[in-house]
């Protein structure tokens, strides 16, 4: 081994000594449950190598020093130096090999490994140890100087794009390297990589050397300790590239967790044709079936199959190209299942016919294989019932729900190609050539299906920002796939019929040419491509759930309703809707609502007529005006509430009085408002003096919730009129059904607004119920939406029966931040990672959530039965759930859609609670 050069930027800073450096081969010092430590791959390798997987024996420098490396100034900390040195020696040992030795040189690759397996987002480095020297000790070695230079060419080629950032400057610029080799093959007039001669790959060394040499002004390390550190700095440096942070903001992977890097000896699928390499899934990770699905290539090294540059063979094909080594893979694809007990998606390598595993780790799946392979492993006692539901995403559940393309559009449609289904469900929308253009189709507010030959990492903000994805190269475990399913969208890859023309903008199939942006679709789940737009149509869940179809005709299905079982079986939160109209409700109430937590009752004023009058309400100068309005709108709310009473059949409605900002009512064009004049009888003038006389700076802070009440309590009056009215007519009605209306007063800041309020409903309640005799059982509460809400919530609670937090607004107040206006800051703010998620989707936990739990314990102190529950947006993200389940609320509530995502995200709340 050679002494490390100076170029490494070691500094001698204090430290304790602590163990930096974990090996695994023949000695092994980590295991699977030290992915903190590890990362993912890390504590796998090391998993392996202790249960006998054949497992190249390497070393992995732990998360700690990516933290020590970020804390200061990227250096590292003193004794690594020495420890990577004793670890490159014992992997010296076992394989009687020398690193940088012109004899039998070893070679090694160096990886990343985060906590949570982050694909293609940071760097990769193989071969790592070839120079000029050993390149010729490796083609005597190997006996195989092709493979030895086609090593080396592959070498350069990385380090040069990876540490060097040898690159291509812009979106149209080929890659660099890429673009040399093809010149060279061009040149020679061959096709394919492997028609390459040793003379020719010498060549290209050369030529790669040269373009390095003038892209950078350096030239090729040859030392390789150099090479090494080079490599490792760079892998640490990966963590905080800009796809790497843009992928854990959607996965809310915090930037401590630190990447791992991993040092490991090499092994080749590139020494002929007994030798290959590839990625397999222990179950297919599109759809959850359990059969043995994955790909490979005939010599080949790694990135071959994941770059999506050769497109692979299905594995099935080893069986009869390579039986021994099928043999072999299959026993590995057992022993890895029973072991880790869950999919598991693995590398690996034929050397000569002799198979090594190069890594494992659970696959990413979609989200109907999430739920499949869930629900079977816990049938074949793979995993238990509550594993089972561990495992799955909580937001998988959303896939079983989504769009399928309307049969009697896909009849119609025109098929112009396939592809490989990678990521089920339809998409439609306008071809975008590059994530820019999906980005600004997006903008304009148009659908988009990015369509590129193959997607590398920084396609990423397009493919997000896609309805599907569609690549005309490359299999099923391609970046554009891996990434696909786990961002749960549409996926048609490795589509060969297709061609793609960058430059004319052009997308051709069979005779069919299509121009960036005209419409596209794709079904996911066949890999059927085709000409134009075509409608969806309703899952299978929802068209049982609506009695369109019979249970026992849709094996998607039972899969949903098993896992609802299970999750119902164990949370302790309650799942409402926020919903304000009876198919709203009817809805939730198949997708498993257990009572409306928010009708906003201001929501059922947009339609029709009733917007004027609600508008003549908002205009009038006196409360003679004013409560003519109402008497017009009561007719209305009364009949909205008769219907919502009806769908929800006994189950608690919370009802909350009107809160708009008035200014969502008000017509800002005038031609629309000379209607409304001429509509109420009134002068163009009035409306627009009325108008100019409500007009507020910030509406959203003014004369809205409660305000509104105390202001005007003949709009309290009328709205519980109503409701009284509606819970009478229902509950004496033919079918008697128990009505328990729940009233919330909005934005309430003081006891004392709460108070007001309550005087008026209690008086009208009263009323009604004595006119109509009859007895409804009620309650009365409000939303905590203001932090001073929060804050005096012992004061507040003496008047209220129930909170509900309004975590939309307790956001925008705490955080001072406009739910309406973010959009200018917030990406800069997500990119320097100051929010981790926006939090109007999640739940400010350190922030937000000290309000909640402080209004939460105050309140209870003041009532101990006081009923908690939550209605913002937040309700329905799986993150907040947990939160909330900490927070011992009562119940959350979110729109229908998002139910079965909540009843699941409760169960896990309470098993992790409980685990
Ligand atoms: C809230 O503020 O969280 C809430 C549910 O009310 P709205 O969104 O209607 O203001
Ligand atoms: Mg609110």
């Amino acid at each position: 081994m050679k002494k490390a050069s100076k170029k490494n930027n070691l500094q001698s800073k204090k430290s304790p000594t602590k163990q930096y450096v974990f090996a695994f081969g023949r000695k092994t010092d980590g295991n699977s449950q030290m992915r903190e430590l590890l990362g993912g791959k890390g504590a796998n390798l090391a998993e392996m190598a202790s249960i006998g997987l054949p497992v190249p024996p390497g070393f992995t420098i732990s998360t700690e020093v990516c933290n020590y490396f970020y804390n200061h100034e990227r250096s590292y900390p003193k004794q690594l130096l020495k420890d990577v040195e004793t670890g490159v020696r014992r992997i010296e040992i076992q394989l009687g090999k020398n690193f940088g030795a012109p004899e039998n040189p070893l070679l090694v690759s160096v990886r990343s490994g985060a906590r949570d397996s982050m694909p293609g987002m940071m760097d990769t480095i193989l071969n790592l140890g070839l120079n000029d020297q050993t390149v010729v000790g490796l083609s005597k070695s190997s006996g195989n100087p092709r493979f030895a230079w086609d090593c080396y060419r592959r070498f350069i080629q990385m380090y040069g794009d990876v540490v060097m950032g040898v690159q291509a400057r812009n979106e149209e610029e080929e890659e660099p390297f890429h673009k040399e080799l093809e010149k060279l093959k061009g040149s020679l007039g061959v096709s394919a990589d492997t028609e390459l001669t040793t003379e020719n790959l010498k060549t290209l060394v050369h030529r790669y050397k040269a373009l390095i040499k003038k892209r950078t002004r350096s030239v090729f390390p040859q030392d390789v300790m150099q090479q090494l550190w080079g490599a490792i700095g760079a892998v640490f440096g990966s963590w905080k590239n800009e796809r790497a942070i843009l992928y854990r903001q959607e996965y809310g992977i915090p930037a401590e967790w630190g990447t791992a890097v991993n040092i490991q000896s090499m092994v080749f699928g590139n020494t002929g044709d007994d030798s290959g390499t590839g990625v397999a899934f222990t179950r297919d990770p599109a759809n959850g079936e359990k059969i043995f699905y994955g790909e490979y290539l005939i010599n080949a090294q790694g990135e071959d199959v994941v770059a999506g540059v050769r497109t692979p063979q299905p594995i099935q094909k080893m069986a009869k190209t390579l039986p021994k080594s099928f043999k072999d893979l299959e026993k590995v694809r057992i022993k890895l299942e029973r072991h880790f007990r869950d999919m598991q998606d693995f590398e690996f390598t034929i050397e000569n016919g002799r198979l090594f595993i190069l890594q494992t780790r659970n696959g990413k799946r979609t989200g109907l294989a999430a739920v499949r392979i869930a629900v079977e492993m816990q049938k074949e006692r793979l995993m238990s019932q509550k594993d089972a539901l561990l495992k799955i995403p909580a937001e998988s559940i959303d896939s079983l729900l989504v769009p399928i393309f309307d049969p009697k559009a896909l009849k119609a449609a025109a098929v112009i190609g396939h592809g490989l289904p990678a990521g089920p469900g339809a998409a439609t929308g306008r071809i975008a050539f590059t994530a820019a253009n999906a980005e600004i189709e997006t903008r304009k507010g148009n659908k988009v299906v990015l369509c590129r030959t193959e997607t590398s990492p920084d396609d990423l903000k397009g493919m997000l920002l896609s309805q599907g994805i569609l690549t005309s190269r490359g299999g099923v475990s391609s970046h554009a796939a891996l990434v696909a399913r786990q961002l749960g969208k549409v996926c048609v890859c490795g589509a060969g019929d297709v061609v793609i023309n960058y430059e004319k903008r052009t997308l051709k199939s069979g005779k069919v040419t299509l121009k960036e942006g005209d419409y596209i679709s794709i079904d996911g789940s066949t890999g059927a491509i085709y000409k134009g737009m075509i409608e969806s149509a309703d899952s299978d869940v929802k068209r049982v759930l609506e009695g369109k179809l019979r249970p026992t005709s849709s094996y998607t299905f039972s899969l949903f309703e098993t896992v609802m079982k299970w999750a119902d079986r164990q949370r302790s939160l309650k799942i409402r809707t926020n919903a304000d109209t009876p198919t709203m409700a009817r809805q939730a109430v198949s997708f498993g609502a257990e009572g409306i937590g928010l009708c906003r009752t201001e929501h059922m004023f947009f339609d029709g007529d009733r917007i004027n009058f609600m508008r003549q309400m908002i205009l009038a100068v006196d409360e003679v005006q004013r409560r003519s309005a109402l008497k017009k709108l009561l007719p209305f709310q009364k009949k909205d509430f008769v219907g919502l009473f009806k769908e929800m059949n006994g189950r608690p409605v919370t009802i909350r009085l009107l809160d708009p900002p008035l200014h969502e009512f008000l017509p800002q064009d005038d031609v629309v408002r000379r209607q409304l004049a001429e509509k109420l009888g009134v002068p163009f003038d009035f409306v627009i003096d009325r108008i100019k006389a409500l007009h507020e700076e910030n509406p959203m802070l003014g004369c809205r919730g409660c305000r509104l009440g105390i202001l005007y309590p003949e709009i309290t009056e009328m709205q519980t009129r109503a409701i009284f009215e509606a819970a009478a007519q229902v509950q004496k009605g033919k079918k008697r059904i128990k009505v328990n209306p729940e009233i919330m007063i909005p934005l309430v800041g003081f006891q004392e607004e709460l108070a007001d309020q309550l005087r008026i409903v209690h008086r009208v309640a009263k009323e009604v119920m004595k006119v109509r005799k009859v007895r409804i059982s009620y309650i009365v509460g409000t939303m905590i939406e203001v932090p001073r809400a929060a804050i005096t919530a012992d004061e507040i609670a003496k008047e209220a029966d129930f909170f509900s937090f309004g975590t939309n607004d307790l956001t925008q107040t705490t955080l001072g931040l406009s739910r309406d206006d973010m959009g200018l800051f917030y990406d800069e703010y997500q990119r320097k990672e100051i929010y981790h998620k926006n939090p109007f989707a999640s739940l400010d936990k350190t922030g937000v959530g000290k309000l909640v739990n402080y209004a939460s314990y105050k309140g209870r102190q003041t009532k101990p039965g006081l009923k908690l529950g939550i209605c913002g947006e937040h309700a329905g993200d799986p993150s907040s759930i947990d939160f909330c389940h900490k927070a011992e609320l009562n119940y959350v509530s979110c729109s229908p859609p998002r139910v079965p995502v909540a009843r699941l995200a409760a169960a896990q709340a309470k098993l992790r609670d409980t685990q």
